[in-house]
């Protein structure tokens, strides 16, 4: 695979102006198309196992195209897979933590090497943006960097405590706990598989990853990489299949000592719900948001209309982050809704791996179906359509998925398309008569994961970030609303509905959540008397 120069590009990377960074990125699609098709193997114990039967991951930009095929994985493929993580935990628990730190830093640069290639392959895979592709890859890369500096920032965990006696002494140590299994969502395909199994193999936990089967080959290549940088075998297990059986047999199975699922409410809560068995095994769900922004009569509105257009349309709304209703108080309503529209009337939408193109497909028909329900519901119940609401069929983009970005006024504050996620680029924009108001509106969700405010007023901002329920918050910023988190400079966890452990990833918090504390009390030998 070539090895191109390293650019740093995060969410809040605003242009690529930068030719060499274009040429790579357009190099790296052709090579890409010439590898597609692909039959793929699952990572077991460091074999790779195939299956007679495979399914397709096909294209959401054209679904004629076929990406990769994957083994359609088993009950017994993830049994297999679970034995491999117990046997490969104890000598792994047992590497010198700056070794296991020079393993996974190893991988983050194959990573960050391979990044236009691994990001080509993703934009293909699900349809996202050279930008947002890029992000993706190196935020994999940074998450292993970031969680890995934070390990040795806290020395491995290990902290002397107190003592009663001169005899006595105690420390406390973090310890793994085993076999985490990862259940990832299409939507990251390579940071949310990347962020969690990173996590939990810098701890010294071994993983087995179930990646989305809308994006398994990003997974695969975030276990190819791993296995380049030479992390033993078996620490790092991949089983592709249906949720229904493949995710099931994970949540069920009691080799399994903790979970990270990313994904939707649904799936998350039914395992948040049955995870816990004879007794209790860390779960962390990091699910949906419905994630509101806040423009106030003392907002610059070219800056809110920016921040809103980049947040609701990045990557088709598809950010569990993604700002899909905004508040906006009625003196600049219409301002800012004519702003709005003039921006979100720009972006081109099309095949996502030219250089012109700011939105592509989405996921897949079901996506494209809700997206459809949604702007009948709108038109259906006396909601404008300001912009969009179209889907595309010319002959380009007849074969994939491509709404057009559609903002709608009008609806009612309580109506569903204000509370109901529907990840797909469709924003509600209602009108308040104070931030009071905006906030209540905001908080009347289930979830709590993002939010952003467009105020210069001071007394203003702080109310907001004092009330508002949400993990992660964003003030007046124009590369995205409520977007764009990196690691460790933005925290990123959800609230409520949006998240189980409050302690959010990208964070200082997140590798802990891996590791569980044994207080060691050793008592010596009484001092021999004179
Ligand atoms: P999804 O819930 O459909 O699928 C997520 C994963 O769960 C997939 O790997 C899927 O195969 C698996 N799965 C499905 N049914 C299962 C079952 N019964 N048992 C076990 N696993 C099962 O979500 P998606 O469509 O891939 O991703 C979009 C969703 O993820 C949105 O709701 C989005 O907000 C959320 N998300 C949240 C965050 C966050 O950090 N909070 C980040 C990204 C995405």
């Amino acid at each position: 695979m070539a090895t191109t120069p390293r650019m740093k590009i995060t969410y809040a990377t605003l242009s690529a102006d930068n030719e060499e960074l274009q040429t790579s990125f357009d190099a790296a699609v052709e090579r890409a198309r010439a590898g597609l098709g692909r039959t793929y193997p699952m990572l077991i114990g460091g074999e790779e196992r195939m299956r007679d039967e495979t399914f397709e991951d096909r294209s959401p930009i054209d679904t004629d195209v076929v990406i990769a095929r994957f083994p359609v994985g088993t009950r017994e493929d993830v049994r297999d897979a679970i034995a491999a993580a117990r046997a490969a935990f104890p000598a792994w628990r047992n590497t010198p933590w700056r070794e296991r730190l020079a393993i996974l830093r190893r991988a983050a640069d194959l990573i960050s090497e391979r990044q236009f290639d691994y990001a080509a392959l993703m934009a293909l895979e699900v349809g996202k943006n050279r930008l947002e592709a890029l992000g993706d890859v190196e935020e994999t890369a940074d998450l292993l960097r970031y969680y890995g500096d934070e390990f040795e920032k806290a020395d491995g965990f290990v902290k002397p405590l107190g003592s009663l006696s001169p005899i006595e002494s105690t420390r406390s140590v973090l310890r793994p706990y085993g076999v985490f299994g990862v259940i990832s969502p299409f939507n990251f395909p390579m940071a949310l598989a990347g962020g969690p199994a990173g996590g939990a193999m810098i701890a010294g936990n071994t993983v087995v990853l179930k990646p989305s089967s809308d994006a398994p080959l990003s997974g695969w290549k975030f276990g190819e990489a791993l296995r380049d940088a030479g992390l033993p075998d078996g620490v790092f297990n991949l089983v592709t299949g249906p949720g229904e059986t493949v995710g099931a047999e994970l949540q069920e199975n009691p080799g399994i000592d903790g979970m990270v699922f990313t994904g939707s409410y649904e799936v998350g809560m039914k395992l948040y719900r049955s995870f816990t068995k004879d007794y209790p095994r860390p779960i962390i769900t990091e699910m949906g948001g419905k994630n509101p922004a806040i423009v106030t009569r003392h907002a610059d509105l070219d800056e809110a209309a920016e921040g809103v257009m980049r947040s609701a349309f990045g990557f088709d709304g598809q950010k569990c982050s993604a700002n899909s209703r905004v508040y906006v108080e009625k003196p600049v309503a219409a301002e800012f809704v004519a702003k709005l529209v003039e921006k979100a009337r720009d972006i081109t939408v099309g095949d996502p791996t030219q250089r012109e193109t700011w939105m592509g497909p989405v996921i897949n028909q079901r996506a494209l179906d809700t997206f459809q329900r949604a702007v009948d519901d709108a038109k259906a119940s006396g909601g404008s359509i300001a912009l969009g609401g179209e889907v595309l069929r010319t002959a380009d983009t007849e074969r994939g998925f491509f709404p057009t970005p559609t903002v709608v006024t009008g609806l009612p504050l309580e109506h569903r398309l204000y509370r109901d996620e529907l990840f797909v680029p469709f924003l509600v924009v209602g009108e308040v008569d104070s931030l009071d108001e905006a906030l209540t509106e905001a908080n009347a969700s289930e979830y709590g994961l993002t939010a952003g405010i467009f105020s210069h007023d001071d007394a203003e901002v702080q109310r907001f970030l004092d009330t508002i329920q949400a993990g992660v918050v964003y003030v007046n910023r124009r590369a995205g609303a409520t977007t764009g988190a990196w690691p460790g400079i933005q925290s990123f966890g959800g609230w409520k509905g949006s998240g189980s452990s409050g302690k959010s990833g990208l964070g200082p918090y997140y590798v802990q959540q891996f590791l569980r504390e044994q207080s060691q009390t050793v008592i010596g030998d009484e001092p021999s008397g004179q």
